[in-house]
């Protein structure tokens, strides 16, 4: 079995404890690797191989356009290990090949994209009076950890790795203990690449032990966190003690509102994609559907239809559109919200339980007569479970879909554009899409409103939470 270990200065570092995490098949329960566990010392080594490089000002100085091709290098050296590296993460996360391999690609992208940006990172002059010469710059933070989950492994490093790489700051990557082998295939792309050591470390330990220690640590300056809205909470008073600035991207309950003019197809593609897809583990995730009474009967017919004709398997099997959850715990959890669901009155029109075969799959499961008070309908269960709610009056439709703490996205499925438009401007949700979930890509701007967090990753709006304002003032007389 192999053993993969911690990338720190641009060296493959063990555990000084030799402490391993293993690493499990989802689809099987069988180990499949296992990687050095990093601890207190493994972190102080990341974050002083970061400060170093920082304090060298190896980035900060080094002519943009340069810091521009180095990031396409890292993109082009992605790309080339995007089979190897996708199949990996097919193997720790369960997710389906090509969506694994897509991983890669977009981490790729993003490094594109940003090298892009590079130098149009522009300050501004600022009239103070004749003999005043003003201007602001805008300048990275220093040392910025970032804390991933295990749901998107390498595009949540690639979103916030790129935007801290393009403004000059130094990254140390704390990844899921659940899957971080994959990272480890894309730490390899930072060699081949030939980033300066120290810029990019990439790092496994468990949350509460490596991570909490590394965003308390007194040299980083700066934290990412993705993750759920708990774990984030914490963070944030990590960061508050030490005063320094967090980005947090949180989780979701996000609703899509179908009005009795919608395309129900429409509905049943993005379901397709955004409750079974990954297994319902999408930050994002179409989790709630509140439906006008009288298409509801229509729909739940097409959404059973579609939960039948899914195929259950392992993500590198060809064709499988059901795949497992993350872990043992994972579908504990899914099922039990899903029974929870069913004893306070929803009906399971399709699955309600876990599947029976090996590994750690659940059925496909629509609920339908989901009503606000049942926690299907309130938190979020990170499977494939899809709560059905009914409204009869459009304010009632809003209504439902923002009462919850999450805001992280939202949805309308309506052919009256005018309509859609007016109910994007009443949802309270980081994004909203129309007739058909995941419309972005790496230029549109993530993240979430109330408890889903604050900031934003990608597009151009990512960039700013990674900077700081620096102000000048030059007297000329
Ligand atoms: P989690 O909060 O349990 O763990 C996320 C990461 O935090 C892991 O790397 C973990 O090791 C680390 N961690 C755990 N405790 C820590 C601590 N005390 N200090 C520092 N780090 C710690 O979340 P998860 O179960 O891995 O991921 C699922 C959650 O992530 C869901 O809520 C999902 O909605 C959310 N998510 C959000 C987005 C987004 O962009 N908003 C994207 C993906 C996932």
């Amino acid at each position: 079995m192999e053993k993969y270990n911690n990338f720190i200065n641009g060296q493959w570092i063990d555990s000084e404890a030799k402490e391993i995490i293993k690493v499990e098949d989802p689809a099987t329960a069988k180990v499949i690797g296992e990687i050095a566990c990093a601890k207190n010392s493994e972190v102080d080594l990341a974050v002083s191989a970061a400060k170093e490089s920082f304090n060298k000002r190896i980035l900060v100085d080094m002519p943009l356009l340069q810091r521009a091709k180095l990031m396409h290098r890292i993109a082009d050296e992605t790309r080339k290990v995007a089979e190897e590296g996708g199949k990996l993460l097919c193997y720790e996360n369960g997710k389906n090949l090509a969506a694994a391999i897509k991983e890669f690609n977009d981490v790729a992208d993003m490094f594109d994209y940003y090298a892009g940006l590079t130098d149009k990172l522009e300050g501004k002059t600022i009239p103070v009076s004749h003999n005043v010469f003003d201007y602001t710059v805008l300048e990275p933070f220093g040392v910025s950890a970032h804390i991933v989950p295990w749901n998107y492994p390498l595009s949540m490093i690639g979103r916030s790795l790129a935007c801290s790489f393009a403004t000059g700051n130094s990254t140390v990557i704390k990844t899921a203990e659940l899957t971080p082998l994959s990272a480890t295939i894309f730490a390899k792309a930072i060699q081949n690449a030939e980033v300066p050591a120290g810029l990019i470390n990439i790092i496994c330990g468990y949350g509460n032990e490596a991570g909490s220690y590394l965003v308390s640590h007194p040299d980083v300056n700066h934290v990412v966190f993705t993750g759920s809205v708990a774990t984030g909470k914490k963070i944030l008073h990590s960061c508050a003690d030490k005063a320094i600035p967090a980005i947090v991207e949180l989780g979701g309950k996000s609703a899509g509102i179908v009005y009795p003019d919608a395309d129900l197809n429409d509905v049943v593609d993005s379901a397709k994609h955004a409750i079974f897809g990954v297994a319902g583990q999408i930050c994002t995730a179409m989790s709630r559907l509140v439906v006008h009474k009288s298409v509801k009967d229509e729909l739940i017919e097409k959404l059973v239809d579609l939960s039948k004709s899914l195929k259950v398997g392992p993500g590198y099997e060809e064709g499988s559109e059901l795949t497992p959850v993350i872990s043992s715990n994972q579908l504990d959890k899914v099922e039990g919200y899903a029974r929870s669901g069913i004893q306070q009155g929803a009906e399971a029109v399709h699955g309600g339980k876990r599947a029976d075969r090996n590994g750690y799959f659940m059925e496909a499961t629509v609920l339908n007569n989901v009503t606000q008070d049942m926690s299907v309908a309130r938190e979020e269960i990170f499977g494939p479970v899809l709560s059905v709610l009914e409204y009869q009056d459009t304010e009632e439709a809003i209504a439902i879909a923002n009462d919850t703490e999450y805001g992280l996205g939202g949805g309308v499925f309506t052919k009256d554009l005018n309509k859609a438009s007016w109910t994007a401007s009443k949802l309270q949700a980081g994004q909203v899409y129309v007739n058909k979930w995941f419309t972005g890509s790496h230029a549109t701007p993530f993240g979430g409103y109330k408890q889903s967090g604050y900031s934003r990753e990608k597009g151009v709006d990512g960039l700013k939470s990674y900077l700081q304002v620096k102000n000048v003032g030059i007297s000329l007389s």
